[in-house]
């Protein structure tokens, strides 16, 4: 396994880990079959500031990579609203095809660079989170790879606890290998905009 220098988006602390590329499940699988003693971390798409994504002397698992955002992993029914895909897709590689189907990302972070599996495992924030909630409360249900090799479904009714424990769990439960997530419809992508110039406060 390739030794590689990694840090979060913050650039700040630098560590070095084995770092492995696998996104297909069995990739996956088999690279967790290799780990040592420091075990495994998933990475997405390294946008988290700190080092969430790293493991000084262990294995890193690289589920995403820069460029990886033709071809995306999704399928869409539009009766439901509901997308099935890939944990390694990108907020960007979905609004890129859902837009144009007229459908939306529920909650999208300040960045579209992140992946499902980092959207889940960091339970992301936009900022409509005040009315519709954080990333998890839109997924309707994982497939999750645990340490000993067991594939599990989770939703809020199959294995609650466990998928809970896997929203906001930084990747701690196990790796994310497919997610079913509710998108909202859009009227349209265009936002109409009234301005108004005002010579000063007292104006307003
Ligand atoms: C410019 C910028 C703006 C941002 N704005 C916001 C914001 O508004 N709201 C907000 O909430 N966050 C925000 N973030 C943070 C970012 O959304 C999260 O850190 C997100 O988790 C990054 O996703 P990633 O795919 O890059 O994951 P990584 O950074 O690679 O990993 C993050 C965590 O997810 C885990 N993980 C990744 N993939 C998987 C997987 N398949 N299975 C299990 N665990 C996995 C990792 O182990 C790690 O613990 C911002 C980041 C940047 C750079």
């Amino acid at each position: 396994m390739p030794h590689k220098r990694l840090s979060g988006w913050g650039r700040t602390a630098w560590t070095v880990a084995d770092v492995v590329s696998a996104r297909e499940p069995d990739a996956i699988a088999h690279a967790l079959t290799e780990v040592g003693p420091r075990g495994a971390i998933a990475r997405g798409l390294g946008r988290s500031y700190g080092a969430a994504a790293q493991n000084a002397g262990g294995t890193v698992i690289e589920i995403a990579s820069e460029s990886d955002h033709e071809g995306a992993d999704i399928t869409f029914s539009p009766e439901t609203g509901i997308i099935d895909v890939a944990s390694s897709v990108s907020l960007d590689a979905i609004l890129r095809f859902s837009v144009p189907r007229g459908w939306f990302v529920p909650v999208t972070p300040g960045t579209r660079f992140v992946t499902v599996g980092g959207a889940i495992a960091s339970d992301v924030h936009g900022k409509n989170h005040h009315v519709d909630g954080s990333f998890g409360q839109h997924v309707r249900s994982m497939t999750v790879l645990l340490s000993n090799g067991e594939v599990v479904e989770l939703s809020p009714h199959q294995n609650p606890e466990w998928f809970w424990a896997t929203v906001g769990g930084m990747g701690l439960t196990g790796i994310v290998l497919r997610a079913q997530v509710a998108l909202l419809p859009i009227e349209t992508s265009q936002v109409l905009v009234e301005t108004e110039r005002l010579g000063n406060f007292d104006a307003v």
